[in-house]
């Protein structure tokens, strides 16, 4: 046979072996199929006799979530010693935040390394660790207050608005964007509230029925996880039936940090696909958005919850906070967005971390954000590859990040624009421990600071209006 075509594999016989062009993989470096499997949450002392029908007993979890440090002493016990206690107990009280962390996250934080694990870097702040907030930032970065016509309804793009339904959730992360309200009260701040209640709903219904353009509506808190049965089938119901409104997404954290209540709290799964499944007859799309950010986050149990709401129809998509000594690195990412795929989750978005108050230690600089998002693209999927936003301070809304004006990597500052959504510029600061020591100096004193934030403005303007005049798009 002529060598040629042979080695194109072209009319070999079907017994002959196939010959690779790549290198075979060896299944044992898939680690995204390789998920947490077995009793694993009886390395807790506190759990060591806990049977699984009572870990994936939902009621049993949302019963027995950590609250505060002694409930943290009382379930770890000697896996850390009494000093780290000391330092949690600080880090409350410095915290803008409420703690509250399921007995399923309290199991996957590897306690003999608790300075370091991702997921204790997310729920249980340490006061040791803590930095200086920057500068710049406000506790309502986002403007969600701003741009509210009725409390907790935030509209700010043309089409789309998000919903409020509630200001709690399943577990507080230290990082939460909407820290001025979601939780309890804390030392550090008193919260706007956020009632789930009907009176507030129907404000916001009737101010989505009075707005034409919104057809897209994000149902959020809080956690729809924290909605009894009957809430979501309301809110679905009177979503559904406004002819404006052609999707709406259920955004909760819940899948991440308590998937058994997927597997076990049927009402709410039933009234959830009861609301996708008359949605699909209307023809409008109902989703779930949810809230990974660590493949340990992952496990043999979020699978089996996740393989339910696929077998249900239910579309559900995922969106990650970039956080500093959590999902920073190449290699995390790429396992969080292939264990995702796994589960037939769709990787959204990734967002650069928000200036949010008492987190410092968990923001990362724009260039991590820019770096990350090369090494992913490529790696899988189109369609898995989540596109990494900055969400404006100031009620700029989401820019990819690879979009700014201007990013000055000196002094941190990026400068973006958003013509659709708000004239004029948004500011990200990378974070100010990141920078060189004299740069580091002149954020401390106001007229420096004033004077860098001018220059980034003025070298965006500059940008622009080069660009502009290259530019043939009207
Ligand atoms: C994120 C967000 C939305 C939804 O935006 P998408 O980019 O479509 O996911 C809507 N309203 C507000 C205020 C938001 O912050
Ligand atoms: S689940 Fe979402 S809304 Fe709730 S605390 Fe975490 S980030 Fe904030």
């Amino acid at each position: 046979m002529d060598t040629q075509l042979k080695l194109l594999g072209k009319d070999a016989p079907p017994s002959e072996p196939i010959r690779h062009l790549k290198a075979s993989v060896d299944p044992s470096t898939l680690h995204h199929r390789q998920l947490l499997d077995g009793t694993f949450w009886q390395r807790i002392p506190a759990y060591r006799q806990i049977d699984e029908a009572t870990f994936l007993d939902h009621t049993w979890q949302a019963k027995n979530t950590i609250t505060n440090p002694q409930k943290l002493l009382a379930a770890v016990q000697d896996l850390v010693p009494q000093s780290f206690y000391d330092d949690v107990e600080q880090g409350f009280r410095h915290s803008p935040m409420s703690i509250r962390v399921s007995p399923y996250l309290l199991s996957l934080i590897d306690w003999q390394h608790a300075y370091t694990d991702p997921l204790r870097r997310q729920f249980v702040p340490v006061a040791s660790r803590l930095l200086p907030d920057h500068p710049k930032l406000t506790l309502d970065s986002l403007h969600e207050q701003a741009d509210a016509p009725v409390p907790g309804l935030t509209h700010r793009y043309p089409d789309k608005a998000l919903f409020l339904a509630l200001d709690t959730c399943p577990v507080y992360c230290r990082f939460c964007t909407r820290s001025y309200a979601v939780g309890v009260d804390t030392d550090e701040v008193e919260k706007v509230s956020l009632k789930a209640t009907e009176d507030r709903w129907e404000r916001a219904f009737t101010y989505i029925r009075e707005r034409p353009e919104l057809e897209d509506i994000v149902v959020s808190g809080g956690d729809s996880y924290q909605l009894k049965a009957r809430q979501i089938t309301l809110i679905g119901n009177r979503l559904l039936e406004l002819p404006n409104i052609r999707r709406i997404r259920f955004a909760t954290k819940g899948p991440a940090v308590m998937p058994m209540k997927l597997i076990t709290d049927h009402e709410w799964l039933d009234a959830l696909t009861s609301v996708v499944d008359r949605g699909r007859k209307l023809h409008k799309e109902v989703v779930l958005h949810t809230h990974f950010n660590h493949p340990n986050e992952i496990t043999a149990i979020t699978k089996r919850a996740l393989d339910g709401v696929f077998e249900r129809g239910i579309i559900t998509r995922n969106q990650c906070v970039l956080q500093r000594g959590v999902n920073d690195s190449i290699a995390t990412m790429q396992l969080l967005v292939k264990r995702l795929g796994h589960c037939q989750v769709h990787p959204y978005y990734v967002y650069v971390h928000d200036l949010v108050k008492g987190v410092e230690d968990l923001r990362t600089t724009l260039q991590t954000a820019l770096d990350i998002e090369k090494a992913v693209r490529g790696t899988t999927a189109g369609f898995h590859t989540p596109t990494f936003v900055v969400d404006a301070p100031g009620g700029g809304g989401k820019r990819v990040a690879h979009s700014f004006e201007h990013y000055d990597r000196t002094t941190g500052i990026s400068v973006f624009a958003a013509p659709s959504v708000k004239p004029g510029y948004f500011l990200y600061f990378d974070p100010v421990d990141t920078l060189a020591p004299e740069i580091q100096a002149k954020w401390k004193v106001p007229a420096e600071r004033d004077q860098m934030v001018e220059e980034a403005i003025a070298a965006a303007k500059a940008a622009q209006q080069a660009s502009a005049k290259a530019s043939s798009v009207r």
